[in-house]
């Protein structure tokens, strides 16, 4: 599996965008980009050093781009392989240009994810935080940013790791315990063990699922439908929200951004407006789309803001809207606050809790904190600081984490029936394996280039 040539991409840097960088990897990295690159005789320099000079093309001697290139013999580089990096300044022209004349010296293109491929396989780091690597090159917001950084760092593989050897030890206590048959509570002192150790473990793994589905809303961002009839004031609410701060959108260079979806932070709290596009540019959502599409979008919203014009009665619009959106996440603003009140609130009970609803005057600014801090609260208690959102779970981590759920509750209630210990400790190993492969210690090729092939190109 492990391949032996030496592969190149444009791996574009975090956050940087006007820079490109080419990188190699490989048994031939150095002497490849020495053969492009004038100013110093890379084969000679030490590791870990950064050289000015230039790219040329070597059938033509033309210059192609002004650059820094720096030196990474492994095995103290990403790869663990020699790595060159060649930092591009002429931008994406450039870029690809170099790129051409580096493969012409026999690099081969590599696939999407191979670097952090290559970093896995040579042992450099495990498979969550292979993954992470992929989160952050997708992260959305700053806190899913931090989550993926301290992913990266191995925080979810030390969790499992501390996990796996708690295991691991009643395991070893249990087999001591069983080599001594002269003991006659042995098999009931080995289920003891067993028990407690098994719900330790799910309780662990049960808290580490819950943390995780905070820190998928912050990856992801909360889908936020911000509806109600005609005039209302959803322009008004989406311009005020946008208002707040706009550098949430996390720029990284070389994301396709494929679908036009608006990030907006409240204290913290990443919303992902859905179809903001409709609302501004037509206005009128329900009305324009249908009921019928309106639905689809709700249910797709983790959160729904709902705005009606408390200076008017409540219409069929408004409570077909109510009806629409009773058993979502909701929030119902009673807006226009500033004027005469006229909707019946008695009638709104009807149709809603008086918890969801605030009063507020988006021209006036007012209602709009408490508005805030109901986003914060429902969605984070209030409590959630962005340190506590250490671990990010994808799917394939749930799962297995979920399937050791199920392995550790046969233990648990194979302990309560008394069955034979022997019988017992093979839940117990599955378990035990389920957790190994989060960090990969016990997986297969193929899912191991399904995982990788699903990286951006040149990481
Ligand atoms: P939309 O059709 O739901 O998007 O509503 P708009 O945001 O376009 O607002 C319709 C009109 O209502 C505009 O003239 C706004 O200035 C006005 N408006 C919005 N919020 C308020 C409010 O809280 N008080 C008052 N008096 N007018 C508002
Ligand atoms: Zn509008």
């Amino acid at each position: 599996m492990y391949q032996n040539d030496t592969i190149a991409a444009i791996s574009t840097a975090l956050g940087e965008g006007a820079i490109g960088i080419v990188r190699l990897s490989g048994p031939e990295a150095i002497p490849m980009a020495n053969k492009v690159f004038k100013g110093k005789n890379l084969a000679n320099v030490p590791t870990h050093t950064i050289h000015y000079g230039h790219v040329i093309d070597p059938k033509t001697n033309q210059v192609i781009d002004e650059v820094m290139t720096s030196v990474m013999k492994g095995p103290r580089s990403y790869t663990m392989e020699n790595i060159v990096e060649i930092n591009c300044h002429g931008g994406i022209i450039a870029v690809q240009r170099t790129l051409e004349v580096v493969l012409d010296q026999g690099a081969r293109m590599a696939e999407p994810g191979e670097f952090t491929k290559r970093a896995f396989l040579n042992g450099r780091i495990d498979l969550s935080q292979a993954e992470a690597v992929m989160d952050l090159i997708q992260a959305k917001t700053d806190k899913a940013m931090n989550a993926s950084m301290n992913q990266l760092q191995g925080s979810l593989s030390n969790k499992i790791s501390a996990l796996r050897e708690e295991m691991l030890q009643t395991l070893a206590q249990v087999e001591v315990t069983i080599d001594y048959p002269e003991y006659d509570d042995v098999e009931e002192m080995s289920l003891t063990q067993l028990r407690e150790t098994a719900e330790s473990v799910k309780g662990q793994i049960q808290q580490l699922l819950q943390q995780a589905s905070q820190g998928k809303l912050f990856r992801e961002g909360i889908n936020t439908a911000i509806i109600g009839r005609p005039n209302v004031g959803k322009s008004s609410l989406l311009n005020f929200l946008s208002g707040i701060d706009k550098a949430i959108v996390t720029d990284i260079a070389g994301t396709t951004r494929d679908t036009i979806e608006e990030f907006i932070n409240i204290r913290g709290v990443p919303l992902k407006l859905i179809d903001t596009a409709g609302i501004r540019q037509t206005d009128e959502l329900v009305e324009q789309i249908g009921v019928e599409k309106s639905r689809q979008v709700m249910e797709k919203a983790d959160l729904v803001i709902l705005i009606l014009n408390q200076a008017q009665a409540l219409n069929e619009t408004d409570i077909e809207l109510l009806e629409l959106t009773k058993n979502q996440q909701r929030i119902i603003l009673l807006n226009k606050s500033d004027l005469e009140p006229v909707l019946d609130r008695e009638k709104l009970a009807e149709y809603c809790d008086d918890d969801s609803i605030i009063a507020t005057s988006i021209t006036e600014e007012s209602g709009l904190d408490q508005l805030e801090a109901m986003i914060e609260k429902r969605f984070f208690g209030g409590q959630l600081q962005s340190a506590d959102v250490n671990y990010l779970l994808n799917t394939r981590h749930t799962q297995l984490l979920k399937q050791a759920i199920e392995a550790l509750d046969e233990v648990i209630q194979a302990t309560e029936m008394a069955l034979p210990v022997d019988l017992i400790q093979i839940d117990y190993t599955r378990a035990w394996d389920l957790l190994g492969e989060i960090t990969g210690e016990s997986v297969q090729d193929e899912l191991l280039n399904k995982l990788f092939s699903q990286f951006c190109l040149g990481k």
